[in-house]
């Protein structure tokens, strides 16, 4: 081996340990997938659930998604737990609206995801789909914690790799 290949060689393994190629939707989408701060909002029982999910039993902050922020304008994630109405579905509109991008919702229980028990009800939303658009739907009524906890990694799932899940859109059926 001569003294250039050699060199040749140090270079490359040196550059092999140290350098990670990537791209940028990537690196991105990692960073987003580790760190989603939940909106505090909820709409009916299954708020009850949500709230359990972030306490010392289920322990959401195992995760990292315990920080949830009181003001849209910190939160990029939306968990819509509970039954929504038509009166409120502006409420809920302007709040994801005045969410930073990117922004993403769950849909949580029955209720959020197709109005649950009161789908044939006057006054009832029969999904959050009708109003904003859902990352991830959780089915239940109410969804345990546990099933909350599991939305919340498909989300992170969906986050780190967009390319897998696109092209998925509800949004004003
Ligand atoms: S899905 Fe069930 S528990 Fe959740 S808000 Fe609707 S009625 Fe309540």
């Amino acid at each position: 081996m001569t003294l250039r290949t050699a060199e040749e060689t140090a270079a490359r393994e040196l550059l092999r340990e140290n350098f990670i190629l990537t791209s940028l939707e990537t690196v991105l989408g990692w960073a987003r997938s580790n760190s989603l701060w939940p909106l505090t909002s909820g709409l009916a029982c299954c708020a009850i659930e949500m709230m359990s999910a972030a306490a010392g039993r289920f322990d959401l902050a195992r995760f990292g998604y315990e920080v949830f922020r009181p003001s849209p304008r910190q939160a990029d994630l939306l968990i819509t737990a509970g039954t929504l109405t038509w009166k409120m579905a502006p409420v809920l509109k302007r709040l994801y609206e005045q969410m930073p991008e990117p922004k993403w919702v769950i849909a949580m229980g029955s209720c959020a995801s197709t109005g649950g028990p009161f789908a044939d009800s006057y006054s009832v939303v029969p999904g959050v789909d009708y109003v904003i658009p859902v990352d991830v739907y959780v089915p239940g009524c109410p969804p345990r914690p546990e099933a909350l906890i599991d939305g919340i990694l498909q989300l992170k799932a969906k986050i780190a790799k967009p390319q897998l899940t696109r092209g998925v859109v509800r949004y004003g059926r």
